[in-house]
């Protein structure tokens, strides 16, 4: 699934092999050209999110690849609920990162580091509070009302 959605999305390397446009620089960082490998997450701008969001969960993996990331969470020994977490923390920030370089694109504002992190915070909490799985014991719900 993950696979299929990043497959989709239309940054500017993929643009700039079917001439929609001539630049290909990465509109977060002007560093490098944007792919998807760059975006997620070796962009300075989105490695410091991802850093951020680490920080925030106290959380231990180390690569900054997305498909490392998923692979990580699937084989993790953790219980369920926090590799949903996980999951959710990772779909919510590539979300973010996603909708901030369209913002930056077509309107010119560039939200900061912390505003992102602060979103995906929010969507992530929002979202498991709305769809409390079942079974969950009460170590990992002491620990998500710590976040
Ligand atoms: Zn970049």
């Amino acid at each position: 699934m993950w696979l299929a959605v990043l497959k989709r999305l239309k940054t500017k390397d993929r643009l700039l092999r079917f001439h929609v446009t001539d630049n290909a620089e990465c509109i977060l960082c002007s560093r490098s050209t944007e792919s998807v490998d760059h975006l997620f997450f070796d962009c300075p701008y989105s490695f410091d999110c991802l850093e951020k969001v680490k920080d925030w969960l106290n959380w231990g993996v180390s690569s900054t690849s997305l498909p490392r990331i998923i692979r990580w969470i699937g084989k993790a020994k953790l219980s369920k609920f926090k590799k949903s977490l996980y999951s959710a923390v990772t779909a919510a920030l590539v979300y973010q990162i996603w909708r901030t370089r369209n913002c930056k694109l077509w309107l010119s504002t560039l939200e900061s580091t912390d505003a992102i992190v602060l979103k995906t915070k929010d969507a992530v909490k929002h979202r498991v509070m709305c769809m409390w799985p079942r079974n969950v014991t009460k170590r990992d719900i002491d620990w998500f009302n710590t976040l």
